[in-house]
């Protein structure tokens, strides 16, 4: 029964480091978030030593009595969350949960259409060593070079020439909402199902600050720990009619005994999200991102070659276009990194460099909006991206001003420093 300290200090190490990490510099990755405490000690409890393959009250093991407890919470405050008709709780992951969704509503060799992974879509939509690049015959469609929106033109031509099971709406970089009931109206003229992966914008859906998926949708998958701001995990919510098929498909069809412990953090994130500090920290999201957006458009930015991709945002992200910069998408990652800036760089559409290399930045504010952020701390932090992408930055001037920030909100101060 020794700690973590004791019984393993090497991995204590490496863990402690991470959080003085997350605690000192600025956390800009558009995919994560930091889960409170309270997510991260039922993630940490004694769950994780349960079997319960199966679900609520038709177990294949013994002793769930209490995980049928959690689970069943999970599963209720999920759908109020949503307003969805059925929830399986159990995928490990987003592309677990995608994968469960497309084994239920389809066959391999099937065809499908989503966005591709170069103008914003993800691995699961359909790249080509993913499994779904694998075993289905993809169609991707594109956003527009001129205006960076989805070209929902191609997507119906695409679809009456191809004739799709599966229309995939969804995406993991891209600063707009999609147009859901176009997306439906589409899916319903070719008979196809439509699943919206909304992985990226689920906490804004759940803050009413998006439109939702749910409606229009017949399966919408997501992730639980990026705008959500629970522990890493997934989620598939459908109509009542599917529900049968798709928790088929994720056990026994692809997991065998699921995470109660994540599932118990689940449920706690789905509290949090409900409430009205959640939809108080999604507009600071929002607002954050839209300040990036504008600082990135001033003319200082823009006559070094730096702008934004469809010339701002709606969302918790910005994507920065670096064609006509002298950086490319490694060379802004790390300069951000220098100064206490987390982000990732990614492809724009057409992107002349390559994968490993690419020529844009995909930057989110809701981990900082979850530490705390305001407008006047966003509108410092954009100024600080601003003037790190310019030829005469100043390194350290400008990782003074990160850390000032990052001192001005503490984080997890209860976890030690
Ligand atoms: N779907 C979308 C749109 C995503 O952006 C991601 C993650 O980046 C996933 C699915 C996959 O989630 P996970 O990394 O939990 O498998």
């Amino acid at each position: 029964n020794s700690s973590l300290h004791e019984l393993d200090p090497d991995v204590a190490a490496a863990v402690d480091a991470e959080l003085h990490r997350q605690q000192s510099t600025l956390e800009m990755i558009a995919s994560e978030n930091f889960a409170p405490v309270a997510v991260m000690e039922a993630q940490g409890s004694v769950l994780t030593n349960k079997y319960a393959e199966g679900y609520p009250g038709r177990r294949y093991y013994g002793g769930c009595e209490h995980v049928d407890v959690v689970e069943q919470i999970a599963i209720d405050r999920v759908k109020a969350l949503f307003g969805a008709e059925a929830a399986n709780v159990q995928p490990h992951s987003g592309a677990q949960a995608n994968a469960a969704a497309m084994f239920a509503l389809l066959s391999p060799g099937d065809t499908i259409l989503g966005l591709n992974l170069a103008h914003g879509g993800h691995l699961t939509h359909g790249m080509k060593i993913n499994f779904s690049g694998k075993l289905y015959n993809v169609v991707p469609y594109h956003v527009d070079p001129q205006t960076g929106l989805v070209d929902m033109d191609e997507v119906e031509r695409l679809a009456k020439e191809h004739r799709p099971k599966l229309v995939i709406a969804g995406w993991s970089a891209y600063p707009r909402q999609l147009d859901f009931p176009a997306f439906r109206r589409i899916a319903d003229e070719v008979g196809a199902y439509l699943m919206v992966d909304m992985a990226h914008f689920a906490g804004l859906v759940a803050a009413g600050l998006h439109p939702s998926p749910v409606p229009h949708a017949h399966v919408v998958t997501t992730t639980t720990h990026k705008t959500l701001g629970g522990p890493r995990g997934g989620v598939i919510l459908s109509t009542q009619e599917l529900a049968k098929k798709i928790n088929s498909a994720v056990f026994p069809g692809q997991q065998g005994g699921p995470l109660e412990h994540v599932i118990a953090a689940k449920a706690v994130s789905f509290k949090v999200a409900a409430g009205s500090a959640f939809k108080e920290r999604q507009e600071r999201t929002l607002e954050g991102s839209r300040i990036l957006a504008e600082r990135l458009t001033q003319p200082d930015v823009t006559e070094v070659g730096v702008s934004v991709l469809s010339g701002g945002t709606d969302v918790h992200l910005v994507l920065v276009d670096l064609r006509h910069s002298e950086l490319d998408g490694q060379q802004a990652e790390d300069r951000l990194h220098e100064v206490g800036i987390t982000v990732n760089r990614n492809a724009v559409p057409n992107d002349p460099r390559p994968p490993m290399v690419t020529s844009g930045l995909r930057i989110g504010t809701p981990a900082l909006a979850t530490r705390g952020f305001t407008a006047d701390d966003f509108r410092e932090v954009a100024d600080v991206i601003a003037e790190t992408l310019k030829p005469s930055y100043d390194a350290e001037a400008l990782k003074a001003r990160v850390t000032a920030l990052a001192d001005k909100h503490p984080l997890y101060p209860s976890l030690g420093k």
